[in-house]
């Protein structure tokens, strides 16, 4: 690191590499931190990444304790202090509540959760299903022994988050370039020194941040820091039912799907399965279409809990791709192969959620080389040899 009488100088260059939640994020808080020279590069458009396909679901119920404390603060962030603090005008945050349906298997899991956030000054309750069916949102109740219910949980809006991340840090003095980071730049040993660029310019730099999500080990891999990813598919159907108004977000811990209403009569589905994504891992991005196939699963999953969803007409259907670490935990912090490199990848499927976390605990780690929010020890890249960080539902997407 590069301190003066303890303290880091702020003066220090910082290359943000991508332009998605996780990027524009770390790109904003560095700039409100005080770091004068912060340069965050992508090589399409902002938002463009991953991030444009999210469903955006942004929830509290993470089994793992550490993620929880990412999953609290930056809902927090969201839903009370992001538009005051970027300035942004466009709601980011929608209020639709977030219910996880359990059944025997996961009843005690989500009880004790339950307990924990209540204790964490976060408002979740158990239901009944039959409860949660007459005052929430009507619901086939078979398999189901209770429902956890968190009514200030939603969704987000992922292209605002990202715009507006990102117009803040450009008013306190960030900078933006449009350009495909091809190279490191290292020295002797092996410390970051910079990026290189497609248009043959070099960006020096004390410390580079990897929120490069599935495409991290394109550019990684060319030196041997490789990230434990898995690339894998995440299929998305919006249905419309224009008879029915739209629910809450819902993961079903019993039939393996989640959804969340999408404006006031429509339905966005995707799935909780590891395994239907381990089917899909590493395909390449860009070879996969939709098929009506994917379609009539979706519609065939939801309809058994949500009756109206039998009847109703597929609206839209996209897939993106999770980069999913051996644990499906995050990977932040330094990298010991190479000084200087700070990661925030690994995000499996929490990402959007986890943003605002994640951005300050970069900041932190740059600034202060410390992190108050987390312990960073449990997402450390070394981690995947030496303890597992584990979700403890079956769904690991859940955390
Ligand atoms: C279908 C789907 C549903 C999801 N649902 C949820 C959800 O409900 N809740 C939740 O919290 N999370 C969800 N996620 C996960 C979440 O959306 C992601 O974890 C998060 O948005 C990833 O953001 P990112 O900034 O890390 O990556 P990205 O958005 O992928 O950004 C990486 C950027 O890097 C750029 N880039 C790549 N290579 C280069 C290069 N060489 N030079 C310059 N730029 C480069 C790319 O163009 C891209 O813009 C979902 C993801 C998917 C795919």
């Amino acid at each position: 690191m590069s301190e003066s009488n303890g303290l880091v100088v702020m003066g220090d260059r910082v290359v943000v590499m991508g332009g998605g939640s996780s990027g524009t994020s770390v790109f904003y808080h560095l700039a409100k931190f005080g770091f004068k020279d912060v340069v965050l590069v992508e090589e399409r458009c902002l938002g463009c990444g991953q991030t444009g396909y999210s469903s955006a679901i942004i929830r509290t119920q993470y089994s793992h304790d550490e993620t929880r404390k990412m999953a609290v603060y930056s809902w927090r962030f969201l839903r009370e202090r992001f538009n005051e603090e970027t300035g942004c005008e466009s709601p980011v945050f929608h209020e639709i509540g977030v219910a996880y349906g359990a059944g025997d298997d996961q009843y005690e899991e989500v009880k004790g959760l339950v307990s924990k956030l209540v204790e964490e000054g976060v408002p979740v309750e158990l239901l009944d299903p039959s409860e949660f069916s007459e005052k929430i949102h009507p619901i086939d109740t078979s398999g189901l022994r209770a429902v956890s219910w968190e009514p200030q949980g939603g969704y987000g809006e992922p292209h605002t988050l990202v715009s507006c991340f990102s117009k803040a840090g450009v008013e306190l003095g960030g900078t933006i370039t449009n350009d495909s980071i091809v190279g490191l730049d290292l020295d002797h040993s092996g410390r970051v020194r910079g990026v290189r660029l497609l248009s043959g310019s070099t960006i020096k730099a004390s410390y580079v941040v990897n929120a490069l999500n599935v495409w991290s080990n394109r550019l990684l891999g060319k030196y041997g820091l490789e990230v434990p990813l898995t690339i894998a598919r995440e299929d998305v159907v919006v249905f419309s039912h224009p008879h029915h108004r739209s629910g809450p977000a819902w993961a079903d811990l019993v039939l393996g799907f989640y959804s969340r209403g999408e404006g006031e009569t429509s339905t966005l589905v995707g799935g909780l399965e590891p395994e239907q994504l381990e089917k899909t891992a590493n395909i390449e991005p860009g070879v996969y279409d939709p098929i009506p196939h994917d379609i009539i699963i979706a519609r065939g999953i939801a309809s058994k809990r949500f009756k109206y969803i039998e009847n109703s007409t597929p609206k839209a259907a996209w897939y993106g791709f999770y980069d999913i670490t051996p644990d499906w935990m995050p990977i932040l912090g330094e990298d010991p192969r190479a000084e200087g490199l700070i990661h925030v990848v690994g995000l499996s499927g929490h990402g959007f959620k986890l943003s605002p976390a994640l951005g300050k605990i970069t900041a932190d780690i740059i600034a202060r080389g410390h992190t108050d929010l987390v312990n960073i020890e449990t997402y450390s890249i070394t981690r995947f040899t030496k303890t597992r960080q584990e979700s403890k539902f079956k769904y690991k997407i859940l955390g």
